[in-house]
């Protein structure tokens, strides 16, 4: 039962209601922005607009409001599931996802100049960069909120919210859960972002990794300043008997500077058939995608695979997200 007015009623007449949590007109640049009260708030909002477009396909609830979506890094998943939110939801977007190579970075414009200028066309600027740090950058420099879709090796704020939306979705809570993370810990951000955010629950942490993708030292001090239960490993065997929730992730081959150290390590683990026999019947596979050669795509069709169902959640929460930080939920 929702305690706040709902956003939609059944004829598809949207009211605006009051952000008890302040989202309204905020830069979402990290996942330390997120209490727990308003991580529920946005699961709340993503459930709410799940049931809607269930019902009805879209609303008007951003109608006349213009996203601008600028990537600089590829995205397949983050760029369209913003889309997609922000067309589901009545409004529009201008779509700089296809490579900045066609735009004036091309040229040399700087990251201020660019942002200062899609924030003349528009009300929300989406970004996605190689830099950590281009988000806060970026932010400093608009008016309008930025949302960060990935700053290299940083964070991935809206991906690590769907992620735990998925495991409360998938297991019915976010407490008392052994949580595997395998893969690249060092590179991935989606995984600096989802750990930060699982300190808010009681939960237990097996990281799983080749040595030279270890979880940075940071996140790590972070988890056993949390008071964590938490063990490093190099073995999936190790966690495969039980993991509640394996989040597995690609070796990020862009951050390399040295590739034969990336092909040393890229099929280091791979979650097969096999070795999902050994996982408890309720363990929840997730990953962030794209994926390599990680999972077995014989497992799609195991119902402990959630990544695409993941995805699914991406474009409710990036509904949620985008109507709060217009003032909308
Ligand atoms: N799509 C995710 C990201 O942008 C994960 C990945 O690329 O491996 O971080």
């Amino acid at each position: 039962m929702l305690n706040r007015p709902r956003i939609f009623t059944l004829d598809d007449a949207p009211q605006q209601v009051l952000n008890e949590h302040g989202f309204h007109g905020q830069d979402i640049l990290s996942v330390n922005q997120f209490s727990m009260a308003s991580l529920e708030y946005i699961f709340d909002v993503a459930e709410e607009m799940r049931a809607m477009v269930e019902q009805q396909g879209g609303a008007e609830l951003l109608k006349g409001r213009v996203l601008s979506c600028l990537f600089f890094e590829p995205s397949t998943r983050t760029s369209s599931s913003f889309i997609a939110a922000m067309e589901r939801l009545g409004g529009s977007v201008i779509p700089i996802t296809q490579g900045v190579q066609f735009s004036s970075v091309s040229k040399g414009e700087t990251l201020h100049d660019t942002i200062r200028t899609l924030e003349q066309y528009s009300d929300v600027i989406v970004l996605r960069h190689p830099e950590t740090g281009s988000a806060k950058i970026a932010a400093a420099a608009a008016q309008i909120p930025i949302i960060n879709a990935g700053d290299g090796t940083g964070e991935h704020p809206t991906q690590a919210l769907l992620d735990l939306f998925t495991i409360k979705e998938e297991l019915g809570t976010l407490d008392g859960l052994h949580v595997a993370m395998v893969g690249d810990l060092r590179y991935g951000r989606t995984v600096h972002s989802l750990t930060q955010l699982l300190l808010n629950y009681d939960v237990r942490f097996t990281f799983v990794s080749p040595e030279i993708l270890r979880l940075p030292l940071d996140y790590m001090n972070q988890v056993k300043d949390a008071g964590k239960n938490v063990r490093e490993t190099y073995n999936v065997a190790d966690v495969i008997g039980s993991a509640d929730v394996l989040y597995v992730t690609r070796v990020q081959k862009e951050r390399f500077t040295d590739l034969a150290q990336y092909e040393s390590v890229k099929d280091y683990y791979r979650i097969s058939t096999e070795l999902m026999e050994q996982a408890k019947p309720t363990t929840v596979v997730m990953h962030p995608l794209p994926r390599v050669n990680e999972i077995d795509v014989r497992l799609d069709s195991d119902p402990r695979a959630a990544y695409f169902r993941q995805v699914k959640n991406g474009m409710y929460i990036r509904m949620a997200i985008l109507a709060a930080v217009l003032g909308k939920a």
